[in-house]
């Protein structure tokens, strides 16, 4: 029968970056969970500024993760002499081997102590050898899937009670360099315009991005700008479901973008197509940009990325000449080891033009997870404090020295910590021998799994805080059960800069607690005489939006963005865009209307040179490899593979192939085939498409069955230090 419902609580979607706004429909849970439980019946979708009542299936249909009988109730402890082995993860996942068997309940105080103490006992013995900065062998990863709030504290966590900046998150695997490239040219990590400014566009250039699949309610709005006339041109090596719709689909070899990029740039350049004053007001380094791309001519360009001259032109000259020319990139710009590269010659091409700095211009990178903008807003970055501040600063340390009083150390580090597969790396060197994962799954997510799950299995101490048993947490020696985020209060922040909160509906199972109330009780047990969450809070089981709101108040204090947004704002008016100066005041949704944020307030331009990456093809390895996501599965799928009716759509693990790839090799539709890289082997099954070119073949990462990064490799952009998932030379065969 229907569900009784008791209360509605608004919130904001925990999966993508489009930040939708829902409404959680709570009642009474089944007859067969503890008496006065309460669970999430249903989920509808609010009139956000975002999504305007639209949701995905995954934010409509993903909820039931939350009640999920294998979320961790209790804290657990591995089990003495019980060794760790990357190969328990499989055994785990596949119910072969029961979680019991290697960890043993604890409670919150022994497991709290066991944590924080292998990781003090890790930093002082490093200090005492003299030991400091990235030297010191402890990291932390944070999470873009938890709040600001949490971000913050947690970087917080690291550089005051670590002793180091080695402190990162998820947005090394997404758009790193995309963030490094816009700092560099336009002094800013974040997004021009919002998505819905698509709708004022002429021109959409979309670009290494399938909306539908990863942003689909955001795709909606391009769907519609384009029905109403806009001219949409999709650069991608994969066909996808807007396709169809566009003026040109410029499906170029992998690994190619800087070649269309800089034929592109090389058209608009000769052709006298460019914004010549906004050049000369706004722009620094055109003349070297001009005389890098002299040669790049079309049909030199055409040899390299398989885009025919005319087309490159006649894209170029439509760019150039709209009224209002919008970029939006994704993974597949930032995910290469010249990604820093991709996104330079994005930013050139927006800022030759002039197409930037009005409604329906602009650049977007379309930010993936639901607080990857928030998070490296709050610094959970190795080389930025919060709102970019560079830790090599004295200035900038000084000013968080004063904010944030002494901690372990009188001053904060000054050389910027490692990166995410730096520390991976450094991991399997015995160089970094503690880790505090946080709401991160890099034994998924990390390129060369094979040797990122042998790193981790490596560490002396690993404490791992989630809401399931990840991959992950399956080599921990402690693991805190953690808060889903429909059980706690936090800030985030979507990819057009919109701050919304997320507000409690249920209580977190069994004794898992609050994950900011386990941040600080670490730090407390580190030396840091924190009290953000005082006894009027509780136990830190239950929500409380007390702390939440200190942090967030503390945070504020050193975040200009955040000026005009004291917490009792956001709750008021549920979405405010930021920057926001004023209280009283709506924020900005469109920025660098008259300068950049550089030093000298112009854009900065870098010219590229098309260079082959490392992931060379041959007779054993003859196609390109690329990995992405499908629309029902988030990411590593620690919470969509727990949400009933997403897996039952797409509960196995699927890989796309060209027919007249797959003929000659015997491989049929549906058949189960063997992929084989440099770095590793899975099986999967075999869907033959001409969505995918012939020499691509492209498959999902959220499957533990069929872990699509023990095929990658971790080779690193330079600049930005991102591994380049997008390409890798693989082998198909039947299996
Ligand atoms: Fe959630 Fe993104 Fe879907 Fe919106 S588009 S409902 S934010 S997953």
């Amino acid at each position: 029968g229907l569900a009784t419902i008791t209360k509605q609580v608004d919130s904001v979607c925990p999966f993508c970056g489009v930040g939708c706004q829902l409404r959680l429909h709570v009642g009474p849970a089944k007859e067969s969970e503890p008496e006065g439980a309460e669970r999430v019946h249903y989920v509808t979708g609010l009139d956000g500024p975002a999504n305007h009542g639209r949701l995905c299936v995954k934010g409509r249909y993903g909820f039931d993760y939350i009640h999920h009988a294998k979320r961790l109730t209790t804290p657990l402890v591995r089990r003495a002499g019980v060794k760790k082995d990357p190969a328990d993860i499989d055994r785990v996942k596949s119910g072969e081997l029961p979680l019991e068997a290697l960890f043993r309940p604890a409670s919150w105080d022994e497991a709290l102590d066991l944590a924080a103490g292998g990781l003090k006992a890790i930093r002082d013995e490093a200090l005492a050898a003299g030991l400091h900065g990235r030297a010191i062998p402890l990291a932390g990863f944070g999470s873009a899937k938890g709040s600001n709030e949490e971000a913050y504290l947690f970087q917080k966590l690291v550089r005051q009670g670590f002793a180091t900046n080695n402190v990162d998150h998820c947005t090394r695997l997404c758009h790193a360099s995309s963030v490094a490239a816009l700092l560099e040219g336009v002094g800013s990590g974040a997004v021009s315009n919002p998505v819905a400014d698509v709708e004022k566009a002429e021109l959409i250039f979309l670009i290494g991005a399938n909306p539908v699949v990863n942003h689909p309610v955001a795709a909606t709005w391009i769907k519609n700008a384009v029905d109403r006339g806009a001219k949409l041109v999709i650069a991608d090596p994969r066909r996808n479901a807007l396709s169809r719709r566009a003026a040109w689909h410029l499906a170029f070899r992998p690994d190619t973008d800087v070649a269309l990029l800089n034929g592109l740039l090389h058209v608009i350049i000769a052709e006298g197509l460019v914004d010549a004053g906004f050049i000369a007001e706004r722009v620094r380094g055109y003349e070297a940009l001009k005389a890098s791309v002299a040669e790049s001519t079309p049909e030199r360009m055409a040899e390299i990325c398989g885009i025919d001259a005319d087309t490159i032109r006649a894209v170029a000259r439509a760019f150039a000449t709209s009224k209002g020319s919008m970029i939006l990139w994704g993974m597949g710009v930032s995910q290469h080891v010249h990604g820093t590269d991709n996104a330079r010659g994005l930013i050139a091409l927006s800022m030759i033009t002039g197409q930037i700095g009005r409604p329906g211009t602009g650049l977007h990178p379309l930010r993936g997870q639901n607080n990857v903008q928030g998070a490296s807003d709050a610094g959970l970055i190795p080389m930025m404090l919060p709102n970019y501040q560079r830790v090599a600063e004295a200035g900038v340390r000084a000013s968080f020295e004063q904010l944030w009083g002494e901690g372990l150390l009188p001053r904060l580090e000054a050389e910027p910590g490692l990166t995410v597969v730096e520390i991976m790396h450094a991991a399997s060197e015995g160089k970094i021998r503690g880790i505090y994962v946080e709401g991160e799954n890099p034994a998924m997510s990390d390129p060369d799994l094979n040797h990122a799950r042998a790193a981790l299995a490596s560490l002396q101490h690993l404490v791992v805080q989630d809401i399931f048993a990840t991959e992950t947490a399956i080599l921990a020696d402690v693991i805190l059960p953690a808060s889903a985020h429909a059980e706690k209060w936090g800030s985030y922040t979507n990819t057009d800069r919109l701050i919304q909160p997320g507000r409690p509906a249920t209580q977190p199972p069994g004794d898992a607690r609050q994950d900011l109330w386990s941040i600080e009780q670490i730090g407390r047990r580190l030396g840091l005489p924190w009290a953000y969450w005082t006894a009027a809070d509780g136990n830190g089981h239950a929500a409380a939006e007390a702390p939440v709101a200190r942090v967030y108040e503390e945070m504020r204090q050193a975040m200009e963005p955040l000026a005009g947004v004291p917490w009792s704002r956001l709750v008021r008016e549920n979405a405010v865009m930021t920057p926001a100066a004023r209280e009283d005041a709506p924020g900005e949704a469109i920025v660098f209307i008259d300068r950049f944020p550089t030093d000298d307030g112009r854009a900065h331009l870098v010219p590229t040179r098309f260079a082959a990456g490392p992931e060379a093809r041959d007779a054993d390895y003859p196609l390109v490899l690329t990995t992405g996501r499908v629309l029902e599965h988030w990411h590593t799928g620690a919470m969509t593979r727990h949400a009933s009716m997403l897996e039952a759509i797409s509960p196995a693990p699927l890989v796309q192939m060209h027919p007249l790839d797959a003929a000659p090799l015997g491989i049929v539709d549906g058949a189960t085939v063997r992929m084989a890289t440099r770095h590793g082997a899975v099986e999967a099954i075999a869907v033959l498409t001409p969505e995918v070119q012939r020499g691509q073949v492209f498959m999902a990462f959220a499957y533990w069955e069929a872990a699509a990064n023990r095929l990658t490799g971790d080779a690193l952009d330079a600049v930005a230090k991102i591994p380049g998932f997008k390409v890798t030379a693989v082998q198909v065969q039947p299996a």
